[in-house]
């Protein structure tokens, strides 16, 4: 389109060119007459080539002649135009004298010529000799050289007709110079012209405009349309452009663009002329644009984002639907304003404009803001601003907001969620929670009038653990006909107006207590499909405070923290039971160390008097109660040592020693036990020690002895014939450790392979008759089993019914280090030295004090008895003893405490003596 205009242009020029060319060379022939400028200065530097230049270059009326000597007038030359206005041909009169030439009847050129050349004056004379300007004016002057120039300037008629036909001869010059279509047509309607480009696209000769056409004929839809539009056309200046659809002479239609303008001639217009333009490349691409434009409009408004487009000054050029929703602002509204002053608050000015700024830079740029709408209301969105270039120009940028005030609000309640659940598993105390609720629900409502009811259903009363009213105060009441209860008894959340509360009231389903407030917002807590309580936020001022999306809100925290509350007092009683259960475990334990002392001290006694009984030479048919009244007093004591052992090691009491000791002669004493008792039951038995094993190791060797112990008394005890091996084998050494093997082996009874996991349990035997056949209770392999696992190894056993059974147990144990010493291990089982010692006997068990002088005073020592620790204390202040043996369970005072005040004591003789502790435990 540029193009076309330009071009128009370059036609309007052409004419203007030649208008100014025609009108120049008649100024200039006016100026000449009319100022009276002298032939000299006219032309300076005249010559007879420079006029011949002058003749041929200058369009207009033009001839020379010289007045020669006998004043006669010479014809020297004369231009194209000159013979035109004569109507003479140069070449039969040039070089005549003018008497000779049809000019010669021109009386006023002739006097001209005379009084010029002896005035050396121009001047400007009328053709007819009428003195009018029917024939136009001559104007003569004399050229340096003496030569008379005379030119010539038409009359209104000659110039009106000459100017239009040279307008048209150089329009036509042009036009046919022209890339584009150009064309003149008469007031009719009759096409005059068209140049050949313009013929050729219409599909027309010059023949056919010469013998007639008419624009209706090539514009067929639109004729009137084109008349009304060139008819429009009231001054030079104005041009007209329109579209049309032409026809061509094939039939063929055509989208044009026209620029026309109206021929005037004298004032009237005579005709018009334009420039026709081909737009049907033009017309597609706009269809195209247009299709691109809707289908982007589409796109834009089918967004679920809101969309503005903005130019460079920031005005507003399009928003899309969604933008207009969220804005509140209409297409039309939005329209050629300023975005910052749309959309963005006050406060926020500055940060817009630093977006702009940087959308110019990047790419895009991505950032949560705050705009307002239409009515002033603040919306959290997240904004991205991009620019549009083209061209590496920056022509307009688009915003896309999107509404996150959802979104952070469910954040929040996220946010609050996590907050009051993580209170309520991390608060030793329920109560302890309720400030994090309140703290917690502030950050989205005002919490000044907010409380948490509990529902206690047994006493129909409610508790408020938390209360908080910039009025009332209520604790505790009674549940009944209160708004609480009556939410508690919908089951569901509830929003009540005051007009709602009274209408309840009135109903009677409540009475109101309290000040009324303008609205009030409860929720059920709801845990297990039980109501517990209720949680409400009131207000005293705005009844719009709430609105049922607040509800639904407080309905979901509520049912968080009905969860909390409820995960918390699960907490609470798991909490409990463990330590009901802790409690628990710490009775049975001091039950049964309770118990096994009770039951050991006079079972000790039984023994002890047992023993002294066999002592006293008992009479032959006593000694067999006797023996028997031992071997019974032995096991019950086996046993409650064994419930006592075992009761330790699941409490976890048992401390395993590491001292050093020697294997060999560990294994010495065990066969030594057991070869005897085997030989009784008349069977083999061995211990094969494997010959890398190390005779000194480190560990706990009583513990060894009771797993071995036990162990064997179970092969010896189910086995009736064969034999009992006991292997060692070391499985692994290195500078530290050994690792050793032990298997006890028997021929015996063997256990059935379903049996093997539970006879490790503590009272479990393979078999019910087991303890009618062999005794037993059933807690010795449960020991064994704990004592290895608690040394980190591991026991497990073969056995099958019939073939007899092979327990095997892995310990690990230290290397020694060569310097460690042995500790003693010999127990001096002499008593002589013992007589005429003086041991003093703490005791307040009788029977106790009993037994044990009994033994004392066989061993020849001389005994004396305290009841408690402060009669011992009193009978060493006035005695000296070598020995006292304290009890350590005594009334009045105890075993430790006199003890310390022996220790204490300021007499040595006292403080040095030795004590001996004596307990049942
Ligand atoms: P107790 O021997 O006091 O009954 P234990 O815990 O020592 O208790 O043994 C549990 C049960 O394992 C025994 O009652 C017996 O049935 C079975 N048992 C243990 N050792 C052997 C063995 N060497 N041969 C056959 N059965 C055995």
């Amino acid at each position: 389109m540029a193009d076309n205009k330009i071009k128009f242009e370059e036609l309007l020029e052409a004419n203007r060119k030649l208008k100014e060319e025609v009108d120049s060379l008649r100024l200039k022939a006016q100026n000449t007459a009319g100022h009276g400028l002298s032939g000299n200065t006219y032309a300076a530097d005249n010559s007879d080539s420079i006029i011949k230049d002058i003749l041929d270059t200058i369009s207009s009326y033009l001839a020379i002649f010289r007045v020669s000597g006998d004043n006669r007038i010479i014809l020297l030359d004369l231009n194209e135009k000159a013979e035109d206005v004569e109507s003479v041909r140069k070449t039969e009169i040039k070089g005549q004298y003018i008497g000779d030439t049809p000019l010669g009847k021109r009386i006023n050129l002739v006097e001209l010529i005379h009084r010029v050349n002896k005035t050396g004056i121009a001047k400007k004379t009328t053709v007819s000799v009428k003195n009018d300007d029917s024939e136009g004016y001559y104007i003569g002057l004399k050229l340096t050289s003496g030569y008379i120039l005379i030119t010539w300037e038409p009359g209104l008629l000659q110039k009106s007709e000459d100017d239009l036909l040279r307008q048209s001869l150089v329009f036509e010059k042009f036009a046919e110079m022209l890339p584009e279509m150009i064309y003149e047509v008469d007031l009719k309607g009759r096409v005059q012209y068209g140049n050949t480009h313009g013929l050729k696209f219409f599909g027309y000769t010059k023949e056919d405009i010469a013998k007639g056409l008419h624009l209706s004929e090539v514009f067929p839809q639109n004729y009137a349309k084109m008349v009304e539009n060139l008819q429009g056309l009231t001054s030079p200046e104005q041009i007209s452009s329109n579209e049309y659809v032409a026809k061509r002479k094939d039939g063929s239609e055509v989208p044009i663009l026209t620029h026309s303008f109206a021929i005037f001639h004298h004032d009237r217009i005579v005709g018009y002329r334009g420039v026709v333009t081909d737009i049907t490349r033009h017309k597609n691409y706009e269809n195209q644009i247009n299709r691109e434009k809707a289908f982007l409009e589409h796109l834009i408004d089918s967004i679920p984002e809101a969309v503005v487009i903005i130019d460079c000054d920031g005005k507003i050029t399009k928003i899309n639907k969604e933008f207009a929703d969220l804005f509140g602002y209409t297409p039309e509204e939005a329209f050629e304003k300023n975005i910052d002053d749309l959309i963005v608050p006050e406060e926020l000015k500055d940060e817009a404009v630093s977006i702009e700024t940087l959308a110019e830079e990047k790419h895009k740029v991505i950032r949560q803001t705050i705009r307002q709408d239409k009515k002033g209301n603040l919306i959290h969105v997240s904004l991205i601003a991009t620019k549009i270039q083209v061209n590496n120009e920056i022509v307009s940028f688009v915003g896309i907001y999107r509404d996150i005030s959802l979104e952070r609000k469910n954040q929040t309640i996220q946010e609050i969620l996590y907050n009051i659940s993580t209170a309520a598993l991390n608060q030793m105390d329920i109560k302890d929670i309720y400030p994090t609720i309140v703290k917690e629900l502030s950050k989205i409502w005002d919490t000044n009038n907010f409380f948490i009811a509990l529902y206690d259903k047994k006493s129909d009363t409610l508790s408020m653990p938390f209360f908080s009213d910039e009025i009332d105060k209520f604790e505790n009441v009674p549940a009944r006909q209160t708004i609480t209860k009556w939410v508690i008894s919908m089951k569901k959340p509830v929003l009540l107006k005051l007009n709602d509360l009274k209408d309840l009231e009135n109903s009677g389903d409540i009475a109101l207590v309290g000040t009324p407030c303008k609205i009030w917002m409860g929720v059920p807590l709801k845990a297990d499909k039980e109501i517990i309580g209720v949680m409400a936020l009131q207000d005293y001022h705005n009844e719009n405070k709430f609105s049922q999306d607040d509800v639904n809100v407080l309905e979901f925290i509520a049912n968080q923290v009905a969860i909390a509350i409820q995960r918390r007092t699960m907490i609470d009683n798991v909490i409990l039971a463990s330590r009901k259960a802790e409690e628990a475990a710490q009775s049975k334990q001091q039950f049964m160390s309770t118990m096994s002392h009770e039951i050991r001290t006079p079972l000790n006694e039984v023994i002890g008097i047992t023993n002294l009984l066999l002592q006293g030479n008992p009479r032959e048919d006593q000694m067999d109660f006797i023996k028997t009244l031992r071997f019974s007093g032995n096991h019950l004591l086996t046993l409650v040592n064994d419930v006592l052992d075992y009761n330790k090691m699941e409490s976890g009491k048992i401390v395993f020693e590491q001292a050093r000791f020697n294997l060999d002669d560990f294994l010495k004493d065990i066969m030594r036990t057991y070869s005897f008792r085997s030989k009784s039951k008349n069977l083999e038995f061995d211990i094969v020690k494997d010959t890398r094993l190390p005779s000194e190791v480190t560990g706990d060797s009583i513990r060894l002895n009771q797993i071995l112990s036990n162990l064997l008394s179970n092969a010896l005890k189910f086995t009736q014939r064969g034999s009992i091996h006991v292997i060692l084998k070391e499985l692994e050494r290195s500078d530290k450790i050994t690792k050793i093997e032990f298997q006890v082996k028997d021929t015996g009874i063997g256990i059935p392979n379903d049996k093997h996991d539970i006879i490790f349990d503590s009272f479990t035997q393979a078999s019910p008759d087991t303890t009618r056949h062999f005794g037993g209770t059933g807690l010795g392999l449960a020991i064994c089993k704990k004592l290895v696992e608690l040394q980190g190894g591991i026991i497990d056993l073969e056995s099958e019914p019939g073939k007899g059974s092979t327990f095997r147990f892995v310990l690990t144990f230290g290397m020694p280090e060569k310097s460690d010493k042995i500790p003693s291990n010999e127990v001096s089982e002499s008593y002589s030295g013992l007589e005429g010692k003086k041991i003093l006997v703490a005791e307040d068990n009788k029977i106790n004090f009993f037994v044990a002088n009994k033994f004392l005073t066989g061993w020849g020592v001389v005994v004396t008895h305290a009841e408690n620790g402060k009669v011992a204390l009193d009978i060493l202040e006035k005695e000296d003893f070598d020995l006292i043996i304290m009890d350590l369970h005594m009334p009045v005072m105890d075993g430790i405490e006199a003890t310390r005040v022996i220790r204490k004591s300021d007499n040595p003789r006292i403080s040095n003596i030795p004590v001996v502790a004596l307990t049942a435990a």
